[in-house]
């Protein structure tokens, strides 16, 4: 469920603040409706979509209504962040009128909708990252613990040539000050995190890049997303920085910091075997609709409408609309499994982990949609296998 759209962040390689223009915030209230309304239609996972999601903010005082309908509003920008209130005004706009800020608007969703069984957000700009938030996250046990918040670089020199407003060491105090609040493994909830990181860009020199391993090791993401860079056209970058590392060069930096994360990936996989998650289940696993006779097309379908909704992964929480034909699409792959044979599900945890686990298909209907007990007996690096318990 998008809940703002578009950004006022600037960075230098990004074309996102031209094309969608500034960052316009959804009203509370409507937001809270729609995620009733999608609890009310039986769906339990939601996840909440904004490019700077955690910038969400609403001026009450400043609200315009349309008809009787309050509408959304443009969000304004700030120079602060890393700091308890991001903006700085104690849940008011300064001038003493109310605001709803992302953390009002998470404990909002959680306490009157409690039939969501879970709340995703993404996604995470650092800097705007107050404890107001985590000290949400933590206080609500419905609220998932992750963070896909990207760092981009471990260089404050890179990190200033893109524009990102904070120093890698702030990075990675925010990155320790939310592991303060959320990561509790011995409570089944550690807390994961996923990142970004652009390599090769201009200037980045190879001390910078050792910055980035250094970054990408201390952070520990479960997971992270690699881009070699290249000049997009009406960004800043395009026209005023040198795109000025060699081809040959991104592409060995790519390949290296694949390899550090995969090694990280792996270790954080095989920590979870013995745990106990809660795993909400997707669906059926790509190898049981392909068992079950699916095609590549038709697995890639189903895949399609359960589980992306606005470009993203999401839960089929989120495919409004779309009601019953996530489930029909999954199930076709149960065609033709005889009584007492075994499917494969696939489900996530709230940490964003896959999780797959045989269950007989006389019951594999019944479990897609909700949320399961899994002991993990076995990890790779891109997944956990399980029993249900
Ligand atoms: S990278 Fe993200 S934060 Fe930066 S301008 Fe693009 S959308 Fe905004």
């Amino acid at each position: 469920m998008r809940i703002t759209r578009g950004c006022n962040k600037f960075c230098t390689y990004c074309v996102v603040p031209f094309t969608r223009g500034a960052e316009i915030h959804r009203p509370p209230d409507h937001i809270v409706d729609e995620c009733r309304r999608l609890a009310d239609a039986g769906r339990i996972e939601v996840t909440l979509l904004g490019q700077t999601v955690n910038h969400y903010r609403f001026e009450h005082g400043a609200a315009v209504t349309v008809n009787g309908l309050t509408q959304p509003q443009k969000g304004r920008s700030y120079k602060g962040g890393h700091r308890r209130d991001p903006f700085g005004t104690n849940g008011t706009n300064g001038a003493g009128e109310r605001v709803t800020t992302f953390a009002d608007l998470l404990h909002r969703i959680h306490e009157e909708v409690p039939t969501i069984r879970r709340l995703r957000f993404v996604t995470s700009y650092p800097r705007d990252f107050g404890d107001d938030v985590l000290e949400v996250m933590q206080c609500s046990e419905r609220i998932c613990r992750y963070l896909h918040a990207p760092g981009q670089s471990g260089s404050d020199a890179v990190l200033g040539r893109m524009n990102r407003g904070y120093r890698a060491g702030e990075y990675m105090e925010f990155l320790d000050r939310a592991r303060g609040y959320l990561d509790e493994p011995e409570k089944g909830r550690p807390l994961m995190l996923s990142g970004d990181v652009i390599v090769g860009f201009p200037g980045e020199t190879d001390a910078d890049f050792d910055q980035t391993i250094e970054m990408v090791r201390r952070a520990r993401y479960k997971n992270c997303f690699i881009f070699k860079y290249s000049p997009r056209p009406g960004t800043t970058a395009y026209d005023k920085i040198p795109d000025d590392v060699p081809e040959m060069v991104k592409r060995k930096r790519n390949n290296d910091l694949l390899a550090v994360q995969a090694v990280i990936s792996d270790g954080i996989s095989r920590e979870q075997i013995g745990r106990t998650f809660e795993v909400y289940v997707e669906g059926l696993s790509k190898k049981s609709l392909k068992a079950g006779g699916m095609s590549k097309s038709q697995i890639r379908k189903a895949g399609q409408v359960a589980l992306t909704v606005g470009g993203r992964d999401v839960g089929p929480a989120e495919t409004a609309g779309l009601a019953g034909t996530a489930g029909l699409a999954e199930t076709d792959g149960l065609a033709g499994t005889h009584a007492g044979a075994t499917v494969q599900l696939s489900g996530r945890t709230e940490g964003d982990l896959i999780v797959f686990m045989d269950t007989p298909s006389a019951s594999a209907t019944d479990l897609i949609g909700s949320i399961v007990s899994v002991r993990i007996t076995s990890a790779d690096r891109l997944s956990l296998q399980g029993k249900l318990e």
